[in-house]
């Protein structure tokens, strides 16, 4: 056998609530991006746990008692509420003073024909991360209480995750803030300090939630029947991993018996899949950049910016910080992306050794940053919804910023539809090879 991950099996009691199940076998578990099976060590409070092979993240354990995330969850969804209540931004221009609301961000998009922009914002900053907080809090207490459709709920919650952008939207309103100065004077009011407790409560509350841990005590994980062995891939004993909630599935079940999720060993076409949607992105990226992604009005003179003028304008205006990160969000990460993307397809082609080795950092890598290219769709939106001092002084979306939003979103897909553990699968001729050897050393799996 492989020496690597022999870590015996300590079992991690429950900690302050009661579970709904009794505490957890030992137990092996199956790395979700290079499928290699392991056991799970015993774990501290606050320690972690990589995988051995591609040094993902297996599980963490949390400092916190039960009752921290709903205390977190709760306090980000008070702060939403703030939000939502007060002045957001105060701006000064052409003698006039203007105060926005939060909610005005999007009822203006609405109002001026962007109903998609206002969607987009409404979904991706409140709806989503506020669904998300009510779910942590209904899986909490409905340990405690019982609750029905738990299963459901925490399904729901890992489906929506990636799609909660708080960070990246005040990533968005500080880019954007810059940018105001430089021709109004902005006055940040009560609910911009109550959005920014939101963030960091949000990004906390998913913190302290360990997902692992989480089902653990929604469901016992199904035991795998017969002998599963650590160091060895789930492939090649039979073995599956369920995405969601991490439990170890049957080769020939299609979906895991505990969260009932659709399980696949593979991604079906996943380079194919992957290929298709980065040569989609790439040919939106086209008029993206060639489209009008903001038109400015300012006393009368309207000024259209594609991306790359807009960075130009601004770099001429002296507002280089500015400048340099609307390039790094809108150029450079994108391109970036879709290159190292159309690598890791090449990357599938060459031998083992090879693409592990390039794997093990690159994907998460792109994973990461996908979601940070948002960021400029969302300066345009919070923009056009700031600047509007009549009809004088302006900031109206272009066309270039719906297909952006699209490459975006096209190239996130691409990254979700690219099977990691194709960088850790030994090809038909490896395997071949592989067996030779161990009938040469004579030992028979
Ligand atoms: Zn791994
Ligand atoms: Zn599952």
């Amino acid at each position: 056998m492989p020496d690597i991950l022999s870590a015996p099996v300590v079992n991690q009691v429950a900690e302050t609530d009661a579970p709904l199940t009794s505490a957890v076998a030992p137990e092996l578990v199956l790395c979700r991006y290079c499928d290699l099976l392991q056991h799970l060590p015993a774990l501290q409070d606050g320690e972690e746990a990589d995988c051995s092979r591609c040094g993902h993240e297996l599980d963490a354990r949390q400092r916190e008692s039960a009752l921290r995330p709903i205390l977190y969850a709760m306090s980000a969804l008070f702060m939403l509420v703030l939000t939502n209540l007060f002045p957001f931004v105060g701006m000064d221009a052409a003698g006039s003073h203007r105060d926005m609301t939060f909610l005005d961000t999007s009822a203006v998009l609405l109002d001026e024909d962007y109903p998609w922009l206002a969607v987009l914002v409404w979904l991706f900053i409140q709806a989503i991360p506020a669904i998300c907080m009510v779910a942590i809090i209904y899986l909490k207490l409905g340990m405690f209480y019982r609750l029905p459709a738990l299963v459901q709920v925490a399904r729901l919650l890992y489906a929506l995750k990636p799609w909660s952008m708080v960070d990246i939207f005040l990533m968005g309103l500080l880019v954007s803030f810059v940018k105001l100065l430089t021709h109004f004077e902005l006055s940040l009011g009560m609910s911009f300090w109550a959005f920014c407790g939101f963030c960091l409560l949000h990004l906390r509350t998913f913190q302290v939630v360990d997902r692992h841990e989480l089902w653990s005590r929604i469901a016992p994980p199904p035991q795998p029947v017969g002998a599963a062995e650590a160091g060895e891939t789930g492939l090649s004993q039979q073995l599956k991993v369920c995405q969601c909630c991490t439990a170890l599935v049957p080769l020939q079940e299609t979906r895991c018996s505990r969260c009932g999720s659709k399980v696949r060993a593979r991604i079906p076409s996943s380079v194919q899949k992957t290929l298709a949607l980065l040569v989609t992105a790439s040919i939106l990226y086209i008029p993206a950049n060639l489209l009008t992604m903001m038109e400015t009005v300012s006393l009368g003179d309207s000024i259209e910016s594609t991306i790359i003028s807009g960075i130009v304008l601004m770099w001429a205006d002296g507002a280089y910080p500015v400048a340099i990160v609307v390039l790094l969000a809108s150029v450079v990460v994108p391109i970036v992306k879709i290159l190292v993307m159309f690598w890791l397809c090449y990357l599938t082609t060459l031998p083992l050794a090879e693409r592990s080795k390039h794997g093990t950092w690159i994907y998460p890598l792109v994973d990461w940053i996908g979601r940070w290219s948002m960021v400029d769709v969302l300066v345009v939106a919070i923009l056009a919804a700031l600047v509007r001092f009549d009809s004088l002084v302006g900031v109206y979306p272009g066309a270039a910023t719906l297909v952006f939003a699209a490459v975006v979103i096209v190239t996130m897909l691409a990254a979700m539809s690219f099977d990691p553990r194709l960088l850790w699968d030994p090809s038909p001729a490896e395997m071949e090879q592989q067996r030779d050897e161990q009938r040469g050393t004579g030992e028979h799996s």
